[in-house]
Protein backbone atom coordinates (compact mmCIF):
# COMPACT_ATOMS: atom_id res chain seq x y z
CA UNK A 1 0.00 0.00 0.00
CA UNK A 2 1.49 3.93 -0.87
CA UNK A 3 0.36 6.58 0.93
CA UNK A 4 1.10 9.88 -1.08
CA UNK A 5 0.51 13.53 -0.09
CA UNK A 6 -0.04 16.39 -2.85
CA UNK A 7 1.75 19.71 -1.77
CA UNK A 8 -0.24 22.90 -2.07
CA UNK A 9 0.91 23.43 -6.09
CA UNK A 10 -0.41 20.05 -6.76
CA UNK A 11 -3.92 20.90 -5.72
CA UNK A 12 -3.52 24.75 -6.86
CA UNK A 13 -6.58 24.82 -9.83
CA UNK A 14 -8.90 22.55 -10.99
CA UNK A 15 -6.83 21.56 -13.76
CA UNK A 16 -3.57 20.39 -11.28
CA UNK A 17 -6.11 18.46 -9.36
CA UNK A 18 -6.97 16.55 -12.43
CA UNK A 19 -3.60 16.20 -12.48
CA UNK A 20 -3.44 14.48 -9.03
CA UNK A 21 -6.27 12.47 -9.63
CA UNK A 22 -5.05 10.68 -13.07
CA UNK A 23 -1.92 10.00 -10.55
CA UNK A 24 -4.09 8.37 -8.08
CA UNK A 25 -6.18 6.13 -9.80
CA UNK A 26 -3.48 4.97 -12.09
CA UNK A 27 -2.26 2.92 -9.16
CA UNK A 28 -4.53 0.18 -7.26
CA UNK A 29 -1.80 0.75 -4.46
CA UNK A 30 -2.20 4.38 -3.75
CA UNK A 31 -4.83 3.62 -1.72
CA UNK A 32 -4.87 7.02 1.40
CA UNK A 33 -4.32 10.61 -0.30
CA UNK A 34 -3.28 13.23 1.62
CA UNK A 35 -3.89 16.71 0.40
CA UNK A 36 -2.93 20.25 1.20
CA UNK A 37 -4.84 23.34 0.76
CA UNK A 38 -4.71 24.87 -2.55
CA UNK A 39 -1.25 27.08 -2.98
CA UNK A 40 -0.16 29.14 -5.44
CA UNK A 41 -1.08 29.13 -9.49
CA UNK A 42 1.68 31.74 -10.07
CA UNK A 43 4.83 33.55 -8.31
CA UNK A 44 2.44 36.58 -7.28
CA UNK A 45 -0.63 34.29 -5.97
CA UNK A 46 -1.57 34.26 -2.60
CA UNK A 47 -1.34 30.53 -0.69
CA UNK A 48 -5.40 29.77 0.61
CA UNK A 49 -3.54 28.77 3.88
CA UNK A 50 -1.99 32.85 4.05
CA UNK A 51 -5.09 34.02 2.68
CA UNK A 52 -6.67 32.13 5.97
CA UNK A 53 -4.11 33.78 8.09
CA UNK A 54 -5.05 37.61 6.81
CA UNK A 55 -8.50 37.02 7.33
CA UNK A 56 -7.65 35.85 11.01
CA UNK A 57 -5.92 38.99 11.70
CA UNK A 58 -8.29 41.27 10.38
CA UNK A 59 -11.44 39.35 12.74
CA UNK A 60 -8.91 39.51 15.61
CA UNK A 61 -7.96 43.54 15.27
CA UNK A 62 -12.04 44.25 14.78
CA UNK A 63 -11.80 44.88 10.98
CA UNK A 64 -14.17 44.46 8.43
CA UNK A 65 -12.77 40.91 6.91
CA UNK A 66 -15.36 39.97 4.95
CA UNK A 67 -13.68 40.55 1.42
CA UNK A 68 -10.83 38.41 2.63
CA UNK A 69 -13.43 35.75 3.60
CA UNK A 70 -15.11 36.05 0.12
CA UNK A 71 -11.99 35.77 -1.47
CA UNK A 72 -11.44 32.44 0.22
CA UNK A 73 -14.85 31.17 -0.71
CA UNK A 74 -13.77 31.70 -4.03
CA UNK A 75 -11.05 30.00 -4.75
CA UNK A 76 -13.10 26.99 -3.76
CA UNK A 77 -15.59 28.68 -6.23
CA UNK A 78 -13.34 28.72 -8.81
CA UNK A 79 -12.06 25.15 -8.83
CA UNK A 80 -15.91 23.99 -8.38
CA UNK A 81 -16.72 26.12 -11.45
CA UNK A 82 -13.84 24.67 -13.29
CA UNK A 83 -14.62 21.14 -12.39
CA UNK A 84 -18.27 21.60 -12.89
CA UNK A 85 -19.32 20.84 -9.78
CA UNK A 86 -22.52 20.90 -7.84
CA UNK A 87 -21.75 24.23 -5.70
CA UNK A 88 -23.31 22.62 -2.56
CA UNK A 89 -19.92 22.56 -0.64
CA UNK A 90 -19.78 26.60 -1.36
CA UNK A 91 -22.22 27.46 1.50
CA UNK A 92 -20.74 24.81 3.81
CA UNK A 93 -17.17 26.79 3.64
CA UNK A 94 -19.06 30.14 4.15
CA UNK A 95 -20.64 28.54 6.78
CA UNK A 96 -17.71 26.82 8.51
CA UNK A 97 -15.38 29.78 8.19
CA UNK A 98 -18.21 32.02 9.75
CA UNK A 99 -18.73 29.14 12.19
CA UNK A 100 -15.03 29.23 13.54
CA UNK A 101 -15.35 33.11 13.74
CA UNK A 102 -18.45 33.68 15.70
CA UNK A 103 -17.45 30.91 18.07
CA UNK A 104 -13.69 31.50 18.59
CA UNK A 105 -13.31 35.34 18.18
CA UNK A 106 -12.39 35.13 21.52
CA UNK A 107 -9.87 32.83 21.48
CA UNK A 108 -7.26 33.37 18.97
CA UNK A 109 -5.00 30.82 19.24
CA UNK A 110 -7.94 28.72 18.59
CA UNK A 111 -9.38 30.69 16.53
CA UNK A 112 -6.00 30.55 14.29
CA UNK A 113 -5.91 27.09 14.09
CA UNK A 114 -9.71 26.31 12.99
CA UNK A 115 -9.32 29.00 10.26
CA UNK A 116 -5.53 27.26 9.35
CA UNK A 117 -7.45 23.70 9.39
CA UNK A 118 -9.75 25.41 6.79
CA UNK A 119 -7.42 25.44 3.52
CA UNK A 120 -6.82 21.74 3.89
CA UNK A 121 -10.05 20.21 4.39
CA UNK A 122 -12.45 22.01 1.98
CA UNK A 123 -9.95 21.15 -0.34
CA UNK A 124 -9.91 17.23 0.94
CA UNK A 125 -13.49 17.71 0.83
CA UNK A 126 -14.02 18.65 -2.80
CA UNK A 127 -11.57 16.37 -4.22
CA UNK A 128 -13.51 13.36 -2.79
CA UNK A 129 -16.86 14.71 -3.89
CA UNK A 130 -14.78 15.36 -7.58
CA UNK A 131 -13.76 11.78 -8.06
CA UNK A 132 -16.56 10.00 -6.50
CA UNK A 133 -18.76 12.08 -9.29
CA UNK A 134 -16.10 10.67 -11.82
CA UNK A 135 -17.00 7.14 -10.93
CA UNK A 136 -13.90 6.34 -8.63
CA UNK A 137 -15.31 5.22 -5.30
CA UNK A 138 -13.85 7.74 -3.15
CA UNK A 139 -13.87 8.54 0.57
CA UNK A 140 -12.76 11.96 2.74
CA UNK A 141 -12.08 11.17 6.34
CA UNK A 142 -11.22 14.24 8.81
CA UNK A 143 -8.26 13.91 10.94
CA UNK A 144 -10.62 13.52 14.04
CA UNK A 145 -12.50 9.90 11.98
CA UNK A 146 -8.81 9.09 10.99
CA UNK A 147 -7.47 8.86 14.43
CA UNK A 148 -4.95 11.86 14.26
CA UNK A 149 -4.59 12.84 17.98
CA UNK A 150 -1.88 15.46 18.77
CA UNK A 151 -0.87 17.45 21.68
CA UNK A 152 -2.83 20.65 22.54
CA UNK A 153 -0.46 23.01 21.21
CA UNK A 154 -1.50 25.59 18.80
CA UNK A 155 0.33 26.13 15.77
CA UNK A 156 2.91 23.28 17.19
CA UNK A 157 0.60 19.84 17.31
CA UNK A 158 2.69 16.56 18.20
CA UNK A 159 0.96 13.47 17.19
CA UNK A 160 0.23 11.43 20.56
CA UNK A 161 1.34 7.43 20.21
CA UNK A 162 -2.25 6.12 20.64
CA UNK A 163 -3.06 7.40 16.83
CA UNK A 164 -1.01 4.69 14.75
CA UNK A 165 -3.30 1.91 16.07
CA UNK A 166 -5.97 3.78 14.96
CA UNK A 167 -5.08 4.84 12.38
CA UNK A 168 -3.81 1.00 10.69
CA UNK A 169 -7.80 0.73 10.66
CA UNK A 170 -8.00 3.01 7.63
CA UNK A 171 -6.62 0.37 5.91
CA UNK A 172 -9.87 -1.59 5.99
CA UNK A 173 -11.90 0.65 3.94
CA UNK A 174 -12.03 -0.38 0.16
CA UNK A 175 -12.59 3.05 -1.32
CA UNK A 176 -10.01 5.00 -1.78
CA UNK A 177 -9.43 7.88 1.24
CA UNK A 178 -8.83 11.51 1.05
CA UNK A 179 -7.40 13.04 4.35
CA UNK A 180 -6.27 16.49 4.77
CA UNK A 181 -2.94 17.61 5.90
CA UNK A 182 -1.84 19.88 8.13
CA UNK A 183 -3.79 19.70 11.51
CA UNK A 184 -5.31 17.01 13.79
CA UNK A 185 -7.32 16.76 16.89
CA UNK A 186 -6.40 17.24 20.70
CA UNK A 187 -7.70 15.62 23.35
CA UNK A 188 -9.34 18.93 24.66
CA UNK A 189 -11.12 18.15 21.21
CA UNK A 190 -9.47 21.34 19.48
CA UNK A 191 -8.43 21.56 16.07
CA UNK A 192 -4.57 21.99 16.27
CA UNK A 193 -2.23 22.28 13.28
CA UNK A 194 1.43 21.04 12.85
CA UNK A 195 3.71 24.29 12.25
CA UNK A 196 3.69 25.38 8.75
CA UNK A 197 4.48 22.97 5.64
CA UNK A 198 2.65 20.68 8.23
CA UNK A 199 1.06 18.21 5.79
CA UNK A 200 4.29 16.71 5.03
CA UNK A 201 3.68 15.42 8.66
CA UNK A 202 0.19 14.35 8.12
CA UNK A 203 1.32 11.86 5.00
CA UNK A 204 3.97 10.79 6.99
CA UNK A 205 2.21 9.98 10.27
CA UNK A 206 -0.59 8.25 8.16
CA UNK A 207 2.28 6.34 6.18
CA UNK A 208 3.07 5.06 9.38
CA UNK A 209 0.26 4.30 10.81
CA UNK A 210 -0.72 2.02 7.69
CA UNK A 211 2.90 0.59 7.74
CA UNK A 212 2.53 2.00 4.10
CA UNK A 213 5.88 0.07 1.89
CA UNK A 214 6.07 3.81 0.31
CA UNK A 215 5.21 7.29 0.86
CA UNK A 216 4.95 9.29 -1.74
CA UNK A 217 5.65 12.99 -1.43
CA UNK A 218 4.41 14.73 -4.23
CA UNK A 219 5.45 18.38 -5.14
CA UNK A 220 6.48 20.66 -7.99
CA UNK A 221 10.06 19.40 -8.70
CA UNK A 222 11.42 15.61 -10.03
CA UNK A 223 13.02 15.34 -6.78
CA UNK A 224 15.47 16.98 -4.28
CA UNK A 225 18.49 18.91 -5.98
CA UNK A 226 22.02 18.67 -4.64
CA UNK A 227 22.09 22.52 -4.10
CA UNK A 228 19.62 25.49 -4.10
CA UNK A 229 19.27 25.94 -8.06
CA UNK A 230 18.31 29.51 -7.43
CA UNK A 231 21.93 29.86 -6.35
CA UNK A 232 23.79 26.53 -8.90
CA UNK A 233 22.47 26.28 -12.35
CA UNK A 234 20.72 22.89 -13.16
CA UNK A 235 22.30 20.79 -9.94
CA UNK A 236 22.07 17.19 -10.01
CA UNK A 237 18.64 15.72 -8.43
CA UNK A 238 19.64 13.36 -5.79
CA UNK A 239 18.53 9.64 -6.64
CA UNK A 240 18.72 7.89 -3.13
CA UNK A 241 19.25 9.69 0.48
CA UNK A 242 19.22 8.76 3.97
CA UNK A 243 17.02 9.55 6.86
CA UNK A 244 19.45 11.62 8.34
CA UNK A 245 21.12 13.33 5.92
CA UNK A 246 17.67 14.67 5.11
CA UNK A 247 17.12 15.94 8.33
CA UNK A 248 20.48 18.01 8.32
CA UNK A 249 19.53 18.81 4.80
CA UNK A 250 16.22 20.32 5.57
CA UNK A 251 17.20 21.65 8.67
CA UNK A 252 19.57 23.90 6.77
CA UNK A 253 17.14 25.02 4.05
CA UNK A 254 16.44 22.80 2.06
CA UNK A 255 12.44 23.52 1.77
CA UNK A 256 10.98 20.29 -0.08
CA UNK A 257 10.59 18.07 3.08
CA UNK A 258 9.53 18.81 6.35
CA UNK A 259 12.47 18.11 8.63
CA UNK A 260 9.63 17.07 11.59
CA UNK A 261 7.97 14.54 8.73
CA UNK A 262 11.12 12.35 9.39
CA UNK A 263 10.60 11.04 12.63
CA UNK A 264 7.27 9.00 12.08
CA UNK A 265 8.78 7.24 8.88
CA UNK A 266 12.61 6.43 10.31
CA UNK A 267 11.23 4.22 13.14
CA UNK A 268 9.48 1.84 10.70
CA UNK A 269 12.32 2.34 8.04
CA UNK A 270 9.45 3.26 5.87
CA UNK A 271 10.71 5.16 2.31
CA UNK A 272 9.82 8.21 1.19
CA UNK A 273 9.99 8.94 -2.82
CA UNK A 274 9.77 13.14 -3.47
CA UNK A 275 8.20 13.28 -7.08
CA UNK A 276 6.95 15.83 -9.27
CA UNK A 277 3.40 15.89 -10.33
CA UNK A 278 3.66 17.49 -13.49
CA UNK A 279 6.55 15.08 -14.60
CA UNK A 280 5.34 12.04 -12.67
CA UNK A 281 7.04 9.37 -14.64
CA UNK A 282 10.54 10.99 -13.47
CA UNK A 283 12.08 8.80 -10.89
CA UNK A 284 12.63 11.37 -8.12
CA UNK A 285 14.59 11.58 -4.90
CA UNK A 286 14.11 8.01 -2.85
CA UNK A 287 14.92 8.74 1.27
CA UNK A 288 15.54 5.59 3.05
CA UNK A 289 17.35 4.25 6.21
CA UNK A 290 20.63 3.29 3.78
CA UNK A 291 22.05 3.63 1.08
CA UNK A 292 24.75 2.52 -1.77
CA UNK A 293 27.73 4.90 -1.71
CA UNK A 294 30.00 4.92 -4.17
CA UNK A 295 32.86 7.89 -4.94
CA UNK A 296 30.53 9.96 -7.10
CA UNK A 297 27.89 10.43 -4.40
CA UNK A 298 29.98 10.76 -0.92
CA UNK A 299 28.17 13.90 -0.16
CA UNK A 300 24.71 14.15 -0.88
CA UNK A 301 24.40 17.68 -0.83
CA UNK A 302 25.20 21.25 0.17
CA UNK A 303 23.07 24.14 2.01
CA UNK A 304 23.79 27.52 3.76
CA UNK A 305 21.04 29.10 5.81
CA UNK A 306 21.09 32.52 6.52
CA UNK A 307 20.17 34.83 9.64
CA UNK A 308 22.27 33.09 12.35
CA UNK A 309 23.78 34.97 15.27
CA UNK A 310 26.56 33.75 17.50
CA UNK A 311 27.48 34.85 21.24
CA UNK A 312 31.25 34.50 21.68
CA UNK A 313 32.78 34.24 25.13
CA UNK A 314 36.00 33.88 26.27
CA UNK A 315 37.02 32.76 30.02
CA UNK A 316 40.74 32.23 31.05
CA UNK A 317 40.85 28.54 31.89
CA UNK A 318 37.01 27.79 31.07
CA UNK A 319 38.54 24.04 30.96
CA UNK A 320 39.58 23.77 34.70
CA UNK A 321 35.91 25.32 35.60
CA UNK A 322 33.18 22.93 36.30
CA UNK A 323 29.73 23.87 35.00
CA UNK A 324 30.61 27.23 33.13
CA UNK A 325 28.95 26.10 30.24
CA UNK A 326 25.95 24.89 32.37
CA UNK A 327 25.46 28.50 33.54
CA UNK A 328 25.31 29.91 30.36
CA UNK A 329 23.01 27.28 28.70
CA UNK A 330 20.59 28.20 32.36
CA UNK A 331 20.51 31.47 31.05
CA UNK A 332 19.49 30.44 27.34
CA UNK A 333 17.06 28.45 29.04
CA UNK A 334 15.45 31.51 31.18
CA UNK A 335 15.32 33.18 27.89
CA UNK A 336 13.46 30.30 26.60
CA UNK A 337 16.26 30.44 23.14
CA UNK A 338 17.03 27.62 21.49
CA UNK A 339 20.45 27.01 20.06
CA UNK A 340 22.02 24.99 16.94
CA UNK A 341 25.93 24.85 17.41
CA UNK A 342 27.90 24.97 20.49
CA UNK A 343 32.10 24.77 18.91
CA UNK A 344 34.48 25.31 21.86
CA UNK A 345 37.98 25.79 22.77
CA UNK A 346 40.10 25.06 25.95
CA UNK A 347 39.40 28.99 26.96
CA UNK A 348 36.34 29.87 24.37
CA UNK A 349 33.01 29.00 23.48
CA UNK A 350 30.96 30.03 20.82
CA UNK A 351 27.18 29.44 20.90
CA UNK A 352 25.41 29.82 17.49
CA UNK A 353 21.55 30.09 17.19
CA UNK A 354 19.10 31.64 14.62
CA UNK A 355 18.63 35.26 15.05
CA UNK A 356 14.79 35.35 15.55
CA UNK A 357 15.75 32.89 19.19
CA UNK A 358 17.25 35.98 20.16
CA UNK A 359 15.93 38.93 19.00
CA UNK A 360 14.74 41.81 21.31
CA UNK A 361 16.14 39.66 24.35
CA UNK A 362 20.02 40.18 23.04
CA UNK A 363 20.40 42.97 25.55
CA UNK A 364 19.21 41.18 28.41
CA UNK A 365 20.89 38.10 27.51
CA UNK A 366 23.99 39.67 27.56
CA UNK A 367 23.63 41.34 30.77
CA UNK A 368 22.71 38.26 33.05
CA UNK A 369 26.24 36.31 30.93
CA UNK A 370 27.90 39.00 32.41
CA UNK A 371 26.48 39.65 35.71
CA UNK A 372 26.50 35.55 36.83
CA UNK A 373 29.22 33.74 34.69
CA UNK A 374 32.44 36.18 35.00
CA UNK A 375 33.40 35.69 31.46
CA UNK A 376 36.24 37.94 30.52
CA UNK A 377 34.97 38.34 27.14
CA UNK A 378 31.52 38.30 25.43
CA UNK A 379 31.10 39.46 21.90
CA UNK A 380 28.28 38.88 19.33
CA UNK A 381 27.99 38.87 15.98
CA UNK A 382 25.56 39.02 13.58
CA UNK A 383 24.69 38.48 9.97
CA UNK A 384 26.31 35.12 10.00
CA UNK A 385 25.78 31.93 7.32
CA UNK A 386 26.28 28.34 8.25
CA UNK A 387 27.52 26.13 5.33
CA UNK A 388 26.25 23.01 5.83
CA UNK A 389 27.95 19.95 3.57
CA UNK A 390 25.98 16.69 4.17
CA UNK A 391 27.14 13.01 3.49
CA UNK A 392 26.96 9.64 4.91
CA UNK A 393 30.00 8.87 3.31
CA UNK A 394 32.17 10.87 4.58
CA UNK A 395 33.14 9.37 7.65
CA UNK A 396 35.10 6.56 5.24
CA UNK A 397 36.60 8.96 2.83
CA UNK A 398 39.91 11.03 3.72
CA UNK A 399 40.02 14.31 2.30
CA UNK A 400 36.42 15.83 2.54
CA UNK A 401 37.21 18.90 4.72
CA UNK A 402 40.22 19.49 2.52
CA UNK A 403 37.94 19.38 -0.85
CA UNK A 404 35.53 21.71 0.73
CA UNK A 405 38.36 24.25 2.36
CA UNK A 406 40.12 24.33 -0.83
CA UNK A 407 37.12 25.68 -2.85
CA UNK A 408 36.49 28.39 -0.01
CA UNK A 409 40.03 29.02 0.06
CA UNK A 410 39.95 29.34 -3.83
CA UNK A 411 36.79 31.77 -3.53
CA UNK A 412 38.47 33.72 -0.84
CA UNK A 413 35.84 33.17 1.82
CA UNK A 414 37.15 33.40 5.53
CA UNK A 415 35.91 30.53 7.61
CA UNK A 416 34.64 31.86 11.19
CA UNK A 417 34.03 28.40 12.71
CA UNK A 418 33.80 24.82 11.41
CA UNK A 419 32.61 21.84 13.01
CA UNK A 420 32.54 18.09 12.61
CA UNK A 421 29.50 16.04 14.31
CA UNK A 422 31.71 13.07 15.79
CA UNK A 423 28.60 11.45 13.82
CA UNK A 424 30.76 12.76 11.00
CA UNK A 425 27.21 13.22 8.67
CA UNK A 426 27.91 16.80 7.90
CA UNK A 427 30.26 19.29 8.73
CA UNK A 428 29.71 22.75 9.04
CA UNK A 429 31.43 25.98 8.15
CA UNK A 430 30.09 29.54 10.01
CA UNK A 431 30.66 31.91 7.26
CA UNK A 432 29.54 35.73 6.57
CA UNK A 433 26.21 35.91 4.88
CA UNK A 434 27.81 38.10 2.09
CA UNK A 435 29.55 35.17 1.31
CA UNK A 436 26.62 32.43 1.19
CA UNK A 437 25.83 32.13 -2.38
CA UNK A 438 29.28 32.32 -3.73
CA UNK A 439 30.42 29.05 -0.80
CA UNK A 440 27.56 27.14 -2.58
CA UNK A 441 28.45 27.65 -6.01
CA UNK A 442 32.49 26.88 -5.29
CA UNK A 443 31.97 24.25 -2.89
CA UNK A 444 29.48 22.37 -5.52
CA UNK A 445 31.74 22.99 -8.31
CA UNK A 446 34.62 20.98 -6.31
CA UNK A 447 31.97 18.40 -5.31
CA UNK A 448 30.14 17.73 -8.32
CA UNK A 449 31.85 19.07 -10.98
CA UNK A 450 35.07 17.48 -10.74
CA UNK A 451 36.93 20.83 -10.74
CA UNK A 452 40.07 19.30 -8.82
CA UNK A 453 40.37 16.64 -5.77
CA UNK A 454 38.85 13.70 -6.29
CA UNK A 455 37.36 12.43 -3.33
N1 LIG B 1 -1.11 24.65 3.91
C1 LIG B 1 -0.15 24.61 4.96
C2 LIG B 1 0.94 25.64 4.71
O1 LIG B 1 0.91 26.36 3.73
C3 LIG B 1 0.40 23.24 5.18
C4 LIG B 1 1.01 22.56 3.98
O2 LIG B 1 0.72 22.91 2.85
O3 LIG B 1 1.80 21.64 4.16
O4 LIG B 1 1.83 25.75 5.52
Amino acid sequence: MKVAKFGGSSVSNAEQIKKVLNIVNSDDNRKIIIVSAPGKRHAEDIKTTDLLIRLYEKVIQNLDYLSKKQEIVQRYADIIDALHMHDGLLSKIDQTLDYYIFTLKDKPNRLLDALLSCGENFNAQLIAEYNNSQGVPTRYISPGEAGIQVTDLPQNAQILDQSYEALYKLRNYKEKLIIPGFFGVSRQNHIVTFPRGGSDITGAIVARGVRADLYENFTDVSGIFRANPTIVKNPEVIDEITYREMRELSYAGFGVFHDEALQPLHKDRIPVVIKNTNKPDDIGTFIRHDREINSNNVISGISCDKGFTVLNIKKYLMNRQVGFTRKILAILEDYNISFDHMPSGIDNISIIMRSKEIQNKEERVLNDIREKCDVDELSVEHDLAILMIVGEGMHRIIGTANTITHALAESKINLKMMNQGASEISIMFGIDVADADKAVKSTYEYCYNGKCLKI
